[in-house]
């Protein structure tokens, strides 16, 4: 190990959704913080932010009110995490991460007291709360039926205009679609990430303009795949709906999305600058408490370690695919701190027979129970240790996927719990 050795009020433990949520709150308190993680899931995501999409999940009943939906849920499942957040709460950690975005150069549109039905890439039609400025006004075109060109590029990996135009033809029967070749192809396939670096080049964004035009005939509205640029969506945007003359707006892309890959440089470059230590690529690989009851953590990679000492931990460490949480064949555990888990008796419970339960499968709804102040605790309720958190996903008791409820519950939930780490630096840890 080498020598170093860092202090903080407040390590955060991962650099998804959670982690930097939580980072980004704890500095505006001026809380001194260290974020610990590598790069996450959200490098995968959609970019969607969804706050409830759909309850009951059983019935995949689709919210247009999510706040309706999330008071009938705090009734129906009153230890799901979001029935220890007020709307209060929720909100203000939604508009802060928003107003961040916006901040950043990533604006988003929110309607704020309802979902927006936004286009997948299979052309189903999906709930989500907040969309990215890119994709604000697929929404609209959608809602209004509004003739649309959606263009596609030939070899481009999981993206196929014609499946979404044929799944919509009922729904939406002014929509067309035409391919075309992206400047500068290469052989092989088309990756969303290559696209949008390209699509940083104005001259790359001149020929796709000259080729479109040919085929805008009675559009009002043109859709692209999810490849407006990594870096300076809004200029690429507004260039476009220049040189098109209509509004022009994006689909996700199958994952990895370059949706994600934004949100990600974004919070990479502009965490640092606003004051968060950052320790990205590193992991947590022991934890101890200390006498004085601070944490000694032993933080670090392949070419070696440090120790970081944190008055308070936040742990939004994930999942399984984040490494929070790992299941074997003694069961389900978490990494770090060895926690206590809720989880199925065994095993063989962990899963449906049926893969499409209705019910959705148990296993999905493993993960660390915490009190109201977000501090896990055992399987009596018992606090475990005052100074620890937990936010995101690795709160058991919910299933973000089914219910359509991911980065929302993920920025409340760190908003919530960074909240109690500043009430509790009025104590002594
Ligand atoms: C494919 C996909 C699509 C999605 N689409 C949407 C969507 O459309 N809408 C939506 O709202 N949400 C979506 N999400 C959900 C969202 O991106 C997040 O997964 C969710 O919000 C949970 O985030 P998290 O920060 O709790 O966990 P994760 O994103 O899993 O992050 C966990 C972090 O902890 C770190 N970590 C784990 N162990 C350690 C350790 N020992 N030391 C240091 N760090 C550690 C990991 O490196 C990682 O950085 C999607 C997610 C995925 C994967």
């Amino acid at each position: 190990m080498g020598s170093n050795k860092l202090s903080c009020d407040l390590l955060i433990i991962g650099a998804g959704m959670a982690g930097n949520a939580a980072a980004l709150f704890a500095v505006e308190h001026g809380i001194d913080t260290i974020q610990a993680g590598q790069t996450s899931e959200i490098g995968f995501a959609s970019g969607l932010i969804d706050l409830l999409g759909v309850h009951p999940a059983a019935e995949g009943k689709v919210l247009h009110d999510p706040w309706q939906g999330i008071a009938q849920l705090r009734q129906d499942e009153p230890l799901h995490p979001y029935a220890k957040l007020s709307n209060e709460v929720i909100r203000a950690a939604l508009e802060k991460i928003l107003k961040f975005f916006g901040q950043n150069g990533y604006p988003y549109e929110a309607a704020l007291e309802k979902n927006t039905l936004i286009l997948t890439p299979t052309g189903t039609i999906k709930p989500t709360y907040a969309v990215p400025h890119t994709m604000a006004h697929g929404a609209r075109a959608l809602a209004a039926k509004t003739p649309c060109l959606l263009v596609d590029f030939k070899r481009l990996r999981g993206f196929s205009g014609r499946q979404i135009v044929l799944s919509l033809t009922a729904r939406w029967p002014n929509l067309r679609t035409t391919r075309l070749r992206f400047p500068e192809q290469p052989e092989g396939e088309l990756y969303p990430e290559r696209m949008a670096r390209a699509m940083e080049s104005s001259e790359v964004r001149a020929q796709i303009i000259a080729a479109i035009k040919p085929h805008l005939g009675d559009a009002r509205a043109v859709a692209l795949p999810a490849v407006m640029g990594v870096y300076h969506t809004v200029q690429i945007l507004k260039e476009l709906q220049q040189g098109l003359g209509v509004p022009v707006f994006e689909i996700p892309t199958m994952l990895p999305a370059v949706t994600g890959l934004r949100l990600q440089e974004i919070f990479e470059q502009h965490l640092p600058a606003a004051g968060v230590r950052s320790l990205r690529q590193q992991r947590v690989l022991a934890a101890v408490r200390q006498g004085d009851g601070r944490w000694a953590l032993t933080v670090g990679d392949e070419t070696g370690a440090q120790q970081v000492i944190a008055r308070a931990v936040v742990l939004c460490s994930g999942r399984f695919f984040g490494k929070g949480l790992h299941a074997d064949r003694q069961g389900i555990r978490e990494t770090i701190f060895n926690l206590p888990v809720v989880q199925p008796a065994d095993r063989a419970a962990w899963h449906h027979k049926d893969l499409l339960h209705t019910g959705g499968h148990p296993i999905n709804r493993a993960g660390l129970a915490v009190d109201q102040q977000f501090r896990p605790v055992d399987g009596h309720g018992r606090l475990i240790h005052a100074n620890l958190f937990a936010a995101g996903s690795i709160l058991a008791y919910q299933d973000w996927v089914r219910q359509k409820c991911g980065s929302g519950l993920a920025i409340a939930s760190a908003y919530a719990a960074v909240e109690e780490v500043k009430r509790s630096f009025k104590f002594k840890v």
